[in-house]
């Protein structure tokens, strides 16, 4: 579907949908409704992605385990706890294009990145900077800048945060690669938000790995917003490790698990320092609680505790209904999806409006990022006033997300129509 092939119409849309081969998915999800009882136009999987309704049905199956077996249900589950990470490792190592041994489930996003920065951010006098995007999401600022004076540095010195051009919003690539040329020798690790939370820019982290590696950096990436929003391919970016939540595009639930990833390079390296628990021992002799740690080869390392059951029958149950669709299937109908929504925006030639997500598909993913002029956030408002659920960034962006899963091109038509109607009032 190129882009002149859109139409500004609702019958247009409509075909679309009918046209839609993942369409059925969208019963698969409970919308939130409206005093009236019809939902809203739900535009806001970046932020928390919506209920799948399998999704009780897997929680109270660990409620009935628990019920019956008491802690015997760590071996007679129906999905037994002891392993239960590992029934999510090949349906997420699929989402995000990794192999098995560099996927795991566990801990929250924040504690993750601490957890990779503690094995792949090693300053040294002559090499202790951080590289991240100026408009980085806050708590990995915090993480960053924390680690640097964990380690006795100072952010004003080993923070390099990348700006965009005066009069941009995205960084471009050559800006990247220029200062990894100059500064390279001197950074540590690079660590991206991708795509970045609030421009939807998608960075190219083979690219980025590449330049980065071949000064001697380690490379990571904040996944958060890339997760099940669009194909990552981790393993071969060949970047050092990537983390990712599971409530924003993987539909897991509020506060729910999170991702991580290591390169399979890195996965039988015996001097890797990492803080260490029980839950990354060999299993072979984790209840032997004698032996000195011996790490499970690959990522599983990592882990410190036993899961939260009840979360991960979350990640389970969102990850079914991925393994069903298929991640490449739905970045099909995503590009589609995003494209009807850029066209319709661009449509309005409303010279208040900037889209400052990249126009390139393969630079973004499902999010875009719409700029208002002299918008404050009344607009944003009344456009909730009128049934719309999307995300507000001061001073004057509207976050927009039409997730493949769930959203209709329909959707995406009333939501213009909206937002023109509120520019207009
Ligand atoms: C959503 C998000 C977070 C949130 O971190 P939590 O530890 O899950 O609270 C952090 N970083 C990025 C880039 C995010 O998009």
């Amino acid at each position: 579907m190129t882009i002149q092939a859109y139409e500004s119409s609702l019958a247009f849309a409509k075909k679309l949908d009918e046209d839609d081969p993942l369409r059925p998915f969208r019963g698969q999800f409970h919308l939130p409704v409206q005093k009236d009882g019809t939902p809203y136009l739900y535009l806001c999987g970046n932020s928390l992605g919506l209920q799948p309704k399998p999704t009780r049905i897997q929680i109270e199956q660990e409620l009935q385990d628990w019920q019956n077996y008491g802690v015997e249900g760590h071996f007679h589950a129906k999905l037994p706890w002891m392993p239960y990470h590992e029934f999510l490792t090949e349906a997420m190592a699929e989402v995000v294009g990794a192999k098995p041994i560099e996927v795991v489930v566990m801990n929250t996003l924040t504690v993750n990145l601490h957890l990779m920065m503690v094995s792949f951010y090693r300053p040294t006098d002559k090499r202790h900077k951080i590289l991240i995007e100026y408009d980085a999401f806050p708590s990995d600022k915090y993480a960053v800048a924390s680690q640097i004076r964990f380690h006795g540095y100072d952010p004003a010195e080993s923070l390099i945060e990348m700006k965009a051009r005066e009069g941009e919003e995205c960084l471009r690539m050559e800006d990247i690669q220029q200062v990894i040329e100059e500064q390279g020798d001197e950074i540590a690790l690079i660590m991206f938000g991708n795509p970045n939370y609030y421009t939807g820019q998608f960075f190219n982290m083979k690219q980025i790995a590449e330049w980065g590696h071949a000064k001697g950096c380690m490379v990571g990436f904040d996944c958060a917003h890339g997760a099940g929003n669009r194909p990552l391919h981790l393993h071969e970016s060949g970047i050092d490790f990537a983390v990712w939540c599971t409530y924003k595009y993987l539909n897991s639930g509020p506060g729910s698990l999170a991702g991580c990833f290591v390169h399979e390079r890195h996965a039988h390296d015996k001097t890797m320092p990492r803080f260490e628990g029980w839950w990354g021992h060999n299993k072979e002799t984790r209840f032997g609680m004698r032996d000195g740690f011996e790490p499970i080869p690959g990522v599983e390392a990592w882990q410190l505790s036993n899961p939260p059951i009840l979360s991960m029958a979350a990640v389970k149950a969102s990850l079914d209904i991925f393994a069903q669709a298929g991640i490449e299937n739905l970045r099909k109908k995503s590009i589609q999806l995003t494209g009807f929504l850029e066209y319709l925006v661009n449509a309005l030639k409303d010279d208040r409006i900037k889209i400052i997500t990249p126009t390139n598909p393969d630079e973004r993913g499902c999010q875009l990022s719409i700029q208002v002029r002299n918008a404050d956030k009344s607009l944003y408002e009344q456009i909730t006033a009128k049934g719309v659920i999307a995300d507000w960034r001061e001073p004057d962006v509207i976050r927009v997300a039409p997730v493949p899963l769930y959203n209709t091109f329909e959707e995406v038509y009333r939501f213009v129509e909206i937002l023109k109607a509120s520019l207009n009032s």
